[in-house]
């Protein structure tokens, strides 16, 4: 299948060869981990002339940066912890991501419902968004509005009118974390970096006592491999401290998991106007955010200490957040069937003597092992820019053989094919379905598109209209097709999953053609029935984990 893009292609149909040539490279930067951490390092790096390889052992974006409350956001809750240096960041960083990649970052109005015992009363509210948005240097038609009861009633009616006092609105931008982490690995490939999903460190190569390489188990094909490189550096996430023993440099400060768990209902269920940032009833505060035909809500904050690959909602989850939303919203009680999707991710944090889960800070950290194993972790999705930053001087100071060249991110398109605004982005979807009109195009499927795959859309919509299937299945293959030529898919849930989101936000799709999926992978890969029919156990059981909620 062609597609008319700009981006180039990232394939594992390729894997064998561009295996065998990275093997034989001497890289300036090998990253350990395709998360958000990982790939805004990646593109940074690239960026910078270095030469850069990024592996990671499952799918990009599948630990925590799938798994995230898809804020681009400050955190107006971190100033309460006096976190100033944090909150300006990355409230700074929120306009920067907004111009980079405008299909992947919206704006979304944020609705703080001021009520009986809450976080925040009206003035507290008030003065912290007013800090807020100086900090974040947020555009005056941007800035804190205040209502009153009844104006508040009014933009949000759904609000349990019993314990509002009043509200006030603030700016935040709303993303898909997968996403834009592959955006960044392919951006990165764009600049001359090698990526490969599925490929697992084990070990690290040492020269004269000093990390030059890592030891490596390819996950598709089950061998080893061996990639060098001046330079190694660790964005695991919550691996990072399994890292550090196996490189013998666990020592002092480490990471402290917590889990945070989200769950999805039909928009009908909880049809909120905009995000509402809204009071539980043990303290913390918790987000209720529209997207397309659902509203999710989360997140939890619980100490983690089982399997890291592994991570589940579970009912005593679903209890808390269901408590907290019926307490708030005005609607027929919400009970555990009316869930129809879910996800959990770790939080990596850095250990603190004495503070609770909530407390504890979202700053990132650097550690160096006397190795030379750089390893970060901590910090936010919102953060990554200046996190990847941080280490892509750090790396270049320790290593006089590269070439100091600046840190041009500030001002990247990460897309290869970018709308030079967002107003681009909006009429872009306008012009889709009328284009599409005669192929019946939705709205829905117009917006969903376009903001999945960018200006790629059309592509993907033109392969589809031509096939010989019904529509909402020839999406999906042309999708599939796609996915795997220019975003590394290899198996159905990374495409399912990480690279279009219908796992949380359009289930239904997925349960109606999840055989067909498991058919066209076949097809591109040329699977025989027993690797098929393996795919399609594991492919029904990552379903089954996200609608069918496990006990505690
Ligand atoms: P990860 O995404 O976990 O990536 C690490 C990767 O390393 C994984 O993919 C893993 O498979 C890989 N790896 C591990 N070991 C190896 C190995 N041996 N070999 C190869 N690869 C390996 N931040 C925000 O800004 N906004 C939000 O709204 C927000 N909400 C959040 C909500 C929740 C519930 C949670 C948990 C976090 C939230 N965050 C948010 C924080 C943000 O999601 C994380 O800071 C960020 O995703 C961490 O990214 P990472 O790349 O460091 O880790």
């Amino acid at each position: 299948m062609m597609f008319q893009t700009k981006d180039i292609t990232f394939t594992n149909l390729a894997r064998a060869e561009r295996l065998a040539d990275s093997t034989a490279q001497l890289y300036d930067l090998i990253i350990i981990g395709g998360g958000i951490t990982g790939a805004g390092i990646a593109i940074d790096a690239a960026l910078r002339g270095l030469k850069t390889l990024l592996v990671e052992k499952n799918d990009f974006a599948s630990g925590t940066s799938s798994k995230s409350t898809k804020l681009i956001h400050g955190g107006l809750r971190y100033l309460k912890q006096l976190e100033f240096g944090l909150v300006k960041e990355t409230g700074l960083e929120r306009a920067v991501a907004h111009n980079n990649i405008p299909h992947l970052v919206h704006p979304e109005k944020m609705l703080l419902p001021i009520v009986e015992g809450g976080t925040f009363g009206k003035i507290s509210a008030s003065l912290a968004i007013s800090v807020y948005d100086l900090l974040a240097q947020v555009t005056s038609e941007d800035r804190m509005k205040s209502f009153d009861k009844e104006e508040s009633i009014a933009l949000e009616p759904i609000i349990n009118q019993d314990i509002l006092h009043s509200s006030v609105q603030y700016s935040e931008y709303r993303t898909d974390d997968a996403r834009l982490t592959v955006e960044l690995i392919k951006a990165s490939r764009r600049e001359g970096a090698e990526a490969f999903n599925y490929v697992e460190v084990e070990d690290f190569l040492y020269a004269a006592d000093r990390v030059c390489g890592v030891k490596c188990v390819d996950r598709i094909s089950g061998e080893s491999i061996n990639f060098s490189a001046r330079q190694v550096v660790s964005a695991a996430g919550p691996w990072v401290d399994e890292l550090r023993s196996t490189n013998n440099s666990k020592k002092g400060k480490g990471l402290q998991l917590t889990k945070g768990v989200h769950i999805v209902l039909d928009k009908e269920k909880l049809p909120v106007q905009s995000a509402v940032y809204f009071d539980a009833f043990d303290g913390r505060m918790l987000f209720a955010i529209p997207r397309g035909r659902v509203t999710y809500v989360g997140t939890s904050d619980t100490s983690y200490s089982r399997d890291k690959d592994n991570v589940l909602c579970t009912s005593s989850d679903v209890e808390y957040i269901l408590k907290a939303l019926n307490n708030m919203f005005n609607v027929p009680e919400i009970v555990p069937a009316d869930i129809v999707s879910t996800w959990a991710g770790l939080r990596p944090l850095i250990q603190e003597e004495g503070k609770s889960n909530s407390e504890l800070s979202r700053k990132d950290e650097i550690f160096i092992s006397d190795s030379d194993l750089i390893s970060i972790a901590g910090g936010k999705l919102t953060g990554f820019r200046k996190m990847a930053q941080r280490i892509v001087d750090l790396v270049i100071k320790r290593n006089d053989e590269l070439i100091e060249n600046k840190c041009i991110t500030e001002e990247h398109k990460i897309h290869a094919d970018s709308f030079l605004d967002y107003e681009a982005y909006e009429a872009y979807v306008s012009e889709l379905e009328v284009e599409f009109s005669d192929y019946g195009l939705s709205p829905y499927d117009a917006w969903y598109l376009a903001t999945t795959y960018g200006k790629n859309a059309r592509s993907i919509l033109i392969s589809a209209s031509a096939m010989k299937l019904e529509k909402e299945q020839a999406i999906i293959a042309a999708e599939i097709a796609f996915c795997i030529q220019y975003e590394s898919c290899y198996k159905p849930d990374d495409y399912f999953n990480r690279r279009s989101g219908r796992l949380y936000f359009d289930v239904t799709s997925l349960k109606k053609h999840m055989n067909f999926i498991i058919k066209t992978f076949s097809e591109h890969f040329n699977w025989d029935s027993e690797k098929a029919s393996n795919m399609s156990a594991l492919s029904n059981k990552y379903l089954e984990e996200v609608t069918v909620i496990k006990e505690a």
